[in-house]
């Protein structure tokens, strides 16, 4: 059995659902059997019929006495009703809609049935039952595949069912499970896990639940295993290129910080240095920062930047929007432009530079290939095609966890492309999303982190409230007292689900469709109808902007310009607010419907606040309190409150897979450090021997199958 087949070869999947399985991500056999149940269904004890008790889920084996079909023609409904009969007494059976069954069923049939016993007007009958003829099931235990046995339940998509699903991977398992062990028998004897050819068969048919539960660990090693083993191939690969040195300039580095209107933390100052030193080295560093909110990022990243441009190469400084783009363009300038470094922007619509003003994009991409530019900002405008470098140094993405996972592969790909035998540019990505440690080290793998545990002196801690509607009207007065003593004021307007047929994206486990969040019509709707609200009725002395992604390039900046000069007491604004910007007289973030948002997100536009030295607030309006709104009442930072997300939400729904591009059981698996240590014991062992994986065709077969799906930057 070759797993690598696409199912498309299969004969007993019709094309109709073979497109139903590549929604699920099922494009190739190997998919296909690793399509793992989430959860088992017990029907493995029998119950005799006289003993079924209504409401009591039960599985009982009987001879069909009668079928027949009633067409309830008002309700557009079918009714499918059989009389099973054992040695104890007789039931009867309802199905609802399944008109098909009618003729599946004939007197005489042995059948196993599963389901709960209900009970309609004195009647008593199995609801829906799960259902399989014995002569299919072939009377042994480990023959029943619906019935009668621990029943897998799979993760489901529209238009493939459970039963489907075990429909056709139950026969594909006694093959399956004569392929050679993926894994190396020295790992497999090393931690004495379940073979492979027992494992697949387990794990969707069960002996028991403890057997389920050694094979998915087995698999679940697996997946983690693999995923170890190609970042560090990866990253053993990366240590074998050369990258330019960028020497150490104690004196400019120095000379910097003192001109900084404010002095650097601890935290900025070690994080800083880190970085440096990595550059110093003549291999591609990689280094991802994390740092809450507000924790001051943008400024270490400067640094990097100028050591990169006095040293003769550029940086290219990558953002998810335009806004932030526009911004950092601004405060790289205000603060780099002294010590003579050229700053350029490159977005869809704006482009510009230090030294020219506005340019035609043609310029600007002259300025680029030219060596002119030195430090080039821009949107994901940057990675395309077209944009060429004389010497590209360092490359900063901000914002990194807004990167969906292909515009991180195209970077990494880019870095990769040796032209000319080029140098490889080093990588600092920046985040404030707290990343646990065995998700870095699994998705990561030896890339170096830096942390800024530390926020500017002098932040006020921001007061957090929730406005349930009989506080509204209080609430705005508390808002026009604000602005009355010269402060500004965020409402963000709730985020809007999806518009129907858009696919939503998972960042960071929130539900999340750029779409919708930024552009959509329904957003943008929001906001208007919010603008004329305040601006006519709430608030009609005072000066209220608007910002969403409808407006062309030159309006946002305009109303971001007016906002930080001043000239808007309050902007109105999509969730685009979220990433990055900095506004420090913006003293109240009012976000509306506010139970709509995750809790990493409602963080993010906190911070937005509490910038500068004034007392700033959080107004979560909301129609009810909730579990997440109680929590940003309780916790400040972006950790604790990351902690709390995954304790309500669990693991799988925080670090959505689709992010990360890993396996679900993979992330799953996250949680137990030692398996992920063992994983990454066992792949460093392999690759110690062996670095090119030459002597261990078969697992390089799979991670070049692997790291074609995921990215692993
Ligand atoms: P983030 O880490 O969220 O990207 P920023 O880099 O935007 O944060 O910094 C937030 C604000 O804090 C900016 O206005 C910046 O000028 C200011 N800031 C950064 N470092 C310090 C510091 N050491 N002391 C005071 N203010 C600082
Ligand atoms: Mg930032």
């Amino acid at each position: 059995m070759n797993l690598e087949i696409p199912i498309e070869n299969f004969t007993r999947i019709s094309s109709a659902y073979q497109t139903r399985l590549k929604n699920l991500g099922i494009l190739t056999m190997r998919d296909l059997i690793y399509h793992f149940p989430s959860r088992y269904q017990d029907f493995s004890a029998r119950t005799n019929i006289a003993d079924l008790e209504v409401g009591k889920t039960a599985c009982i084996q009987g001879e069909i006495q009668s079928v027949k079909m009633v067409r309830i023609w008002k309700r557009h409904m079918t009714i499918v009703d059989a009389i099973v009969k054992d040695g104890t007494g007789q039931v009867k059976a309802a199905w609802f809609n399944q008109p098909y069954l009618a003729s599946t069923f004939k007197k005489g049939t042995m059948v196993c049935l599963a389901g709960k016993l209900a009970e309609k007007r004195g009647a008593k009958y199995l609801s829906n039952p799960m259902y399989e003829k014995v002569r299919d099931a072939g009377g042994g235990e480990d023959d029943y595949t619906h019935t009668g046995r621990l029943v897998p339940v799979y993760p489901e998509t529209a238009g493939v069912t459970s039963r489907w699903l075990r429909y056709i991977i139950k026969p594909l398992l006694g093959q399956a499970a004569k392929i050679a062990d993926p894994l190396p028998r020295t790992v497999l004897e090393a931690y004495d896990f379940m073979s492979f050819g027992e494992a697949i068969k387990q794990i969707h048919f069960p002996d028991s639940e403890e057997e389920a539960a050694m094979a998915r660990k087995r698999f679940a090693f697996e997946e983690l295993f693999f995923i170890q083993l190609a970042v560090l191939r990866q990253r053993m690969r990366l240590n074998r290129e050369t990258a330019r040195a960028i020497p150490f300039d104690e004196k400019l580095i120095k000379k910097f910080v003192q001109s900084l209107p404010f002095s650097l933390t601890d935290a900025q100052r070690k994080t800083a240095w880190q970085i440096l030193k990595d550059m110093g080295k003549p291999h591609p560093a990689n280094r991802l920062l994390q740092g809450d909110v507000g924790s001051g990022k943008t400024i270490v990243a400067m640094i990097a930047a100028l050591a990169a441009a006095k040293s003769g190469g550029q940086t290219a400084v990558m953002v998810p929007t335009e806004i932030l783009a526009n911004q950092h363009y601004e405060s790289f300038s205000k603060l780099l432009s002294p010590f003579g470094v050229e700053i350029g922007i490159l977005c869809a619509k704006t482009c510009a530079a230090s030294s020219y003003g506005k340019v035609s994009k043609k310029a600007a991409l002259d300025l680029v290939k030219s060596g002119d530019t030195q430090i080039l900002i821009g949107t994901n405008a940057l990675i395309q095609k077209g944009v060429e470098f004389k010497n590209l140094n360092l490359v900063i993405l901000d914002e990194q966890h807004r990167f969906g996972i292909d515009q991180r592969a195209t970077l990494a790909k880019n870095r990769q492309t040796k032209k000319e035998n080029r140098p490889v540019p080093h990588l600092l990505s920046m985040t404030a999303t707290p990343i646990p440690r065995t998700l870095a080290l699994t998705v990561y793998g030896d890339l170096d982190l830096s942390l800024i545990d530390q926020m500017p002196s002098g932040r006020k801690k921001i007061e957090t409230k929730i406005i349930l509607p009989d506080d509204r009207a209080g609430a705005y007065e508390f808002i026009r007292r604000e602005i009355g003593s010269g402060q500004q004021a965020f409402v963000i307007c709730p985020r809007i689900d999806p518009e129907e047929g858009q696919p939503e994206i998972k960042r960071d486990g929130i539900l999340f469709d750029p779409k919708a969040d930024w552009s959509g019509a329904n957003a943008v709707k929001a906001v208007k109808e919010e603008y004329e609200k305040l601006s006519k009725e709430i608030f009609p002395e005072l000066r209220i902007g608007m910002l969403h992604g409808k407006m062309k390039a030159a309006e946002k900046q305009e109303a971001m310009d007016k906002m930080k000069a001043g000239k808007t007491d309050i902007l109105v604004s999509t969730s685009v607010i979220e990433v990055g910007i900095d506004i420090p007289n913006a003293a109240i973030m009012a976000i509306e419907g506010s139970h709509k948002f995750g809790l990493a997100q409602l963080h993010q536009f906190r911070g937005r606040v509490g910038r500068g030295e004034h007392q700033s607030y959080c107004l979560l309006f909301s129609d009810y309190p909730t579990r997440r709104l109680n929590a940003m009442l309780k916790f400040d930072s972006g950790f604790q409150l990351a902690e709390k997300d995954l304790e309500i939400r669990g693991p799988g729904e925080v670090f959505g897979s689709q992010q990360w591009g890993a396996p679900d059981l993979a992330m799953a698996s996250l949680a137990d450090v030692f398996l992920v240590e063992k994983s990454r014991a066992a792949a460093k062992g392999i690759l110690q021997n062996d670095p090119d994986l030459s002597r261990h065709p078969q697992l390089r077969a799979r991670i070049t199958h692997f790291s074609a799906r995921a990215h692993l930057e």
